[in-house]
């Protein structure tokens, strides 16, 4: 490979961009220059960051330059991470007004990771209050733009990092993932992002939303880069209560294997509930027209695709929307005003009730607000059986629909969101029809169970994803039958919005 020109850097994968590092085609500081660059001229327009410190990168990226290190592994390599992942002195707000001016005094375990992986951190990214949205309208701090089309959202609630990485901002970032919340945003900008199997990336530094469905985990214009991006983050956390204690997953290879194309023996379920006959309501014609042209794509590198049927993928909304915002009230009873950002009316003649009440009146935006009533509601006594207790049960049931299918089928795919990008405002009035967004990949967030997408096409000039589920630590499979996917649908998509591709 040729060393990529200066003007192209902002559209070469990661993968590559390590290659040239590691070649000394280039320095750590040219890439992250690059990338500062374009943040100047571009982020105004889009919106992605909440907060880039130039210096701070360039400084970073001369040390990864002078210690020789660049290009092993992902060093001297930019990276945005989701402003919900905890940093240490960089200011951190989680998308909302109660954390303004918030500087942590310490790292995630996923910031740490980076770091010590030699990465340089770009900035912050924009992200729902609380990441509790499907299109970043919510932020307290303004919306972010789809580079698809910027009258168009760009997913959520990680569509400060979707943006960023679409628009040539970041190579790749990191997402949150508690319902849809990074393979949303990275259908609806034509990008990679996968939700690990809960437990395998550390939630530690996280700030917390729903606990039991929270992961963190890559968004990448290839599949290889979130490959790549995800091997780095992956693995045990003593500080994480629910990590896994298992090895790190290989996926790098089995991406670059599953480019091959060869998905003999492969046996693909299609879920019926996710778009299939009799459960097309909300569907566009043009996402299930992707959608079944990247079915017939597997079949044709010889994957045996059969329908399977998963009848409590049905209730997946209703329960998660009982069980996300119950375990957020809980949550968010940390933001009192006393030990995180804001505090209002504290002036000497107010009560500790008063202040916290004055707080979190002005420190939560509305979402965050009905989420916190709605849970409180759902776990209140006399009320916790009917609305809770049967949520869980609810979360049972689908995961033995996952079993069941799992028993039959490799892996499962769908839709990964019924429509392409709305445009901007055209939900934020209407709740449920912005809770519908994530129809698609709300069973395997409450399943536990790994999933990603995967551009399939554009569908009136705007992207659709192509969602692969597996059984938990199968996160290996995802990748491989993604990759093969993209392979064959003629490489990543986002090369179409740069112009690298035809
Ligand atoms: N859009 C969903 C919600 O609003 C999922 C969010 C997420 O995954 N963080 O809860």
């Amino acid at each position: 490979m040729s060393a990529p020109e200066r003007s192209d850097l902002t559209t070469t994968s990661a993968a590559d961009l390590a290659r040239a590092l590691k070649a000394r085609e280039l320095s750590s500081v040219e890439v992250t220059r690059a990338y500062l660059d374009r943040i100047a001229a571009e982020d105004g327009r889009l919106g992605s960051y909440l907060h880039v410190d130039a210096d701070a990168a360039l400084a970073r990226a001369e040390e990864i330059d002078a210690a020789g290190s660049a290009g092993d592994g992902l060093a001297g390599i930019p990276v945005a991470l989701k402003d919900v992942v905890v940093t240490e002195g960089v200011p951190t707000t989680s998308g909302s007004k109660i954390l303004e001016g918030w500087r942590p005094p310490y790292d995630a375990t996923v910031a740490a990771r980076l770091k010590a992986a030699g990465t340089v951190l770009l900035g912050k990214t924009n992200m729902d209050e609380f990441a509790m949205g499907s299109s970043t309208e919510n932020s307290a701090y303004g919306v972010t733009r789809n580079p698809w089309d910027p009258e168009r959202i760009p997913g959520g609630s990680s569509g400060g990092s979707s943006a960023a990485v679409a628009g040539g901002l970041a190579p790749w970032a990191i997402g949150t993932d508690t319902g849809g919340s990074i393979r949303q945003p990275a259908a609806l900008t034509g990008l990679v992002g996968h939700k690990p199997t809960y437990g395998s990336v550390s939630r530690y530094g996280l700030i917390a939303f729903s606990s039991s469905l929270d992961q963190a985990g890559p968004m990448a214009r290839t599949v290889l880069d979130a490959a790549l991006l995800h091997e780095a983050i992956a693995g045990h956390d003593p500080l994480d209560s629910t990590s896994i204690d298992s090895p790190v997953p290989v996926l790098a290879e089995c991406a670059r294997r599953g480019a091959d194309g060869d998905l003999s023996g492969l046996k693909v379920g299609v879920v019926r509930e996710l778009g299939g006959e009799g459960h097309r309501d909300g569907y566009e014609q043009g996402v299930l027209d992707r959608f079944a042209e990247a079915v017939a794509l597997l079949e044709g590198m010889g994957a045996e695709v059969r329908e399977v049927s998963c009848p409590a993928f049905d209730l997946a909304l209703p329960a998660y929307y009982l069980i996300a915002p119950s375990e957020a009230s809980s949550n968010l009873a940390r933001f009192d005003g006393v030990r995180y950002g804001l505090r209002v009316g504290d002036d000497g003649d107010r009560d500790l009730d008063e202040v916290m009440a004055l707080t979190r009146e002005q420190g939560f935006g509305p979402e965050v607000k009905r989420r916190i009533i709605l849970g409180t509601y759902a776990l209140s006594s006399g009320y916790y059986e009917a609305y809770y207790g049967q949520a869980q049960k609810v979360r049972t049931l689908i995961s033995r629909d996952f079993s069941a299918g799992f028993a039959d089928v490799d892996v499962l795919v769908s839709p990964t969101t019924p429509t392409v990008a709305f445009p901007l405002g055209s939900r934020v009035d209407d709740p449920v029809a912005m809770y519908a967004a994530d129809l698609c990949t709300l069973p395997a967030s409450l399943a536990g169970v790994p999933a990603i997408s995967v551009p399939c096409g554009l569908s009136d000039g705007l992207p659709v994803g192509f969602q692969i589920m597996a059984p938990a630590l199968a996160d290996d499979r995802c990748y491989q039958v993604a990759a093969a996917l993209e392979a064959a649908s003629g490489g990543p998509l986002i090369d179409r919005l740069t112009g690298a591709a035809p």
